[in-house]
């Protein structure tokens, strides 16, 4: 039973990853949720009958307006966005979705909500502070001076700052999540927007579906990330957004692992050991990332606790059902990143 004391969540990008295990989440806890994406309804990763479901493009004013109106909380998820090949070969639909940022945020304020959760990500983070392997954890405040990923990482920065003004000028609570490589069943795992989690995942399933002794891996494998599992994602976005902590927060793994040690990760749960050939010329992003996390404990008491190893098992066993089911052989296996041009 949905508690009518309650207000109503508005989840955006609710068709998509986090969003659809957002959704779930605030379900879970008898919440009433609208949830929004512009992917039509047979597209979304998850929709649960018991959410307003609705389908509209969030780069326009008015739909923002609709679906804004009578919410209390609104999650803002919605963003043109995938791993680092998409990012890399499409920065303007990237710095798009400031649209999105920019018209939700007009909307909330508009009809006076009282708070305004918005998913920024890691790659705000200077790229002069990530050019080795052996990073030092990156800090909130490390942030500025600014140069972030080109592209992608302008963007959340530019909303980041647009969430602090609307805050200041027009007294809307606003929480920031940076949130770090998230990964998990149900994410996208396939078409050119996967991240490395999913793509290493999917590349050995169709290995050993079909009986292959090697895979591709973008880079020499050296490079580093830290790897967020998608129940501490959820767990940290409600802890933030309901928090009392107005400022940008990591939240992300402290893990630091190789993408050859994810590569051996994945391999440990498929019971394979194969080949790597790896595409140097392919795009990797920074040299090392890792969170650190002394502010998100300080401010939540908390902080992401899932291994690697935990995390990638569901994962890997989700990919390997979809790989299954579709006979594998994706047209993102090839090492020639693919590179959609549309909205989705
Ligand atoms: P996702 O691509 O699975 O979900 C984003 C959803 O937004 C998609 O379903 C997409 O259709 C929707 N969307 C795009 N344009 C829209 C529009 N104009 N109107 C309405 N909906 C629109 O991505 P995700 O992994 O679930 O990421 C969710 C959020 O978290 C994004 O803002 C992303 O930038 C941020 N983030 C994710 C990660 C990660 O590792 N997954 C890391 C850092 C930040």
């Amino acid at each position: 039973m949905q508690d009518p004391g309650k207000g109503q969540a508005l989840v955006t990008g609710a068709g998509g990853f986090i969003g659809g295990h957002l959704v779930a989440a605030l379900l879970a806890r008898d919440e009433r949720v609208r949830a929004v994406d512009v992917l039509p309804a047979g597209e979304w990763q998850q929709r649960f009958e018991t959410a307003e479901n609705v389908v509209a493009d969030l780069s326009r004013p008015e739909p923002c307006a609709e679906v804004t109106a009578g919410v209390t909380d609104v999650y803002n998820l919605a963003a043109d966005m995938g791993g680092t090949g998409f990012i890399t070969h499409n920065k303007a639909l990237c710095m798009l979705s400031s649209l999105i940022s920019t018209q939700m945020l007009v909307a909330a304020r508009d009809a006076g909500v009282e708070r305004f959760f918005f998913s920024s990500s890691a790659c705000v983070y200077p790229v002069g502070r990530q050019d080795t392997p052996r990073v030092e954890p990156l800090a909130e405040d490390d942030a500025y001076p600014a140069d972030p990923e080109d592209g992608y990482g302008w963007e959340k920065l530019f909303s980041e700052r647009m969430c602090r003004h609307f805050r200041e000028d027009f007294g809307m609570e606003t929480r920031i999540a940076r949130y770090h490589n998230v990964y998990g069943p149900q994410g996208t795992w396939t078409g050119g927007r996967e991240k490395a989690p999913a793509a290493i995942c999917r590349k050995v399933a169709e290995a050993v579906l079909h009986g292959k002794d090697e895979i591709e891996i973008w880079g020499d494998g050296e490079q580093t990330r830290s790897f967020t599992y998608i129940d501490d994602c959820i767990e940290g976005t409600l802890r933030i957004a309901e928090g009392g902590y107005a400022e940008p927060l990591n939240l992300g793994s402290a893990e630091l692992v190789t993408i050859n040690e994810l590569v051996s990760a994945v391999e440990e749960v498929a019971q394979v050991r194969l080949g790597r050939r790896y595409l140097t010329d392919a795009p990797q992003g920074v040299r090392g990332r890792n969170s650190d996390n002394t502010r998100i404990r300080e401010v939540c008491g908390w902080e992401p606790g899932t291994s690697l190893a935990e995390g990638i098992r569901p994962t890997y066993q989700w990919v390997e059902e979809q790989v299954t089911e579709t006979g594998g052989g994706s047209p993102t296996t090839s090492q020639t990143p693919p590179v959609s041009a549309s909205p989705r």
